[in-house]
């Protein structure tokens, strides 16, 4: 298997560009803020739990995203890889995820983070808040929490893959299809250096 975590602050065009590599590498997309609308939208007791922590832009509880990220996999047998999107987004989480993959008998190969500064971040946010219909874009406010809440919890977790020297940072910015280029140049590298 081939697993790639794509990191990186709210609006820095994770879901975008997963999109493009889950089909260009055959990956299953694992988005835990999709997999929380989902729940939201079907007015389950986990999404209504979960919809007061998003509106408020705080994270998840890590014992609710774990349960949902194991329940994904033992939808998803005998597949070539995962593509996470917005998880791990806290140490406790990519600790679960390491005991969960090998149990597998597999690992993270790559992670690759996209960096993008926090004007341009806002102004993206604030836009796809116009028309995505997430509760969680259309404030400032909101988004400002969801920025500290990154700092506070989710920066450490770079430097947890950085320690296990599997972290590469790619510039952001740029248009989607230059971002794409740089990633899948990243991607090619790491498959190609990767054996499991
Ligand atoms: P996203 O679509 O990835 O930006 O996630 C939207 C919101 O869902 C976040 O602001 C969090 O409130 C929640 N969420 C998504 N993924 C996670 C996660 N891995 N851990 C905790 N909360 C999460």
């Amino acid at each position: 298997m081939f697993n790639l975590i794509l990191f990186g602050p709210p609006g820095s065009g994770k879901g975008t560009q997963s999109d493009r590599l889950v089909e260009k590498y055959g990956l299953i997309h694992l988005s835990t803020g999709n997999l929380l609308r989902e729940e939201i939208a079907n007015k389950t007791p986990l999404g209504k739990e979960a919809k007061k922590f998003i509106d408020h832009g705080q994270l998840v509880p890590d014992e609710v995203v774990i349960g949902m990220v194991d329940s994904f996999f033992d939808r998803h047998k005998n597949v070539n890889g995962f593509l996470f999107d917005g998880f791990p987004r806290t140490v406790a989480q990519a600790q679960a995820l390491d005991k969960l993959l090998a149990l597998k008998k597999t690992d993270i190969a790559s992670v690759l983070a996209l960096e993008v500064t926090e004007q341009e971040l806002i102004n993206r946010l604030l836009n796809r808040g116009k028309t995505s219909g997430r509760s969680d874009d259309n404030s400032e406010d909101v988004i400002r929490k969801r920025f500290i809440v990154y700092t506070n919890e989710t920066s450490p977790v770079a430097d947890y893959y950085k320690k296990a020297r599997k972290f590469k940072a790619i510039h952001g910015e740029g248009s989607v299809d230059e971002i794409n280029a740089a990633l899948r140049q990243a991607i090619d590298k790491a498959m190609a250096n990767h054996k499991d």
